[in-house]
């Protein structure tokens, strides 16, 4: 398996932070994730508030 941010291949059994390689990475997925999630109602929100 790959890390899902950076595409490492790792050892997951060694690892705590499975399934991604780091803690790092597992923090940039996250806060990839939240910003999209922040992003998606604010491009929903935009259009439709400006006329
Ligand atoms: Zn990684």
């Amino acid at each position: 398996m790959r890390c899902p941010t950076c595409g490492t291949r790792a050892a997951w059994h060694a690892s705590s932070h499975r399934p991604f390689c780091s803690l790092t990475c597992r923090l940039i997925d996250l806060g990839v994730w939240l910003d999209e999630c922040y992003r998606i109602p604010g491009k929903e929100a935009d259009p439709g508030d400006v006329p």
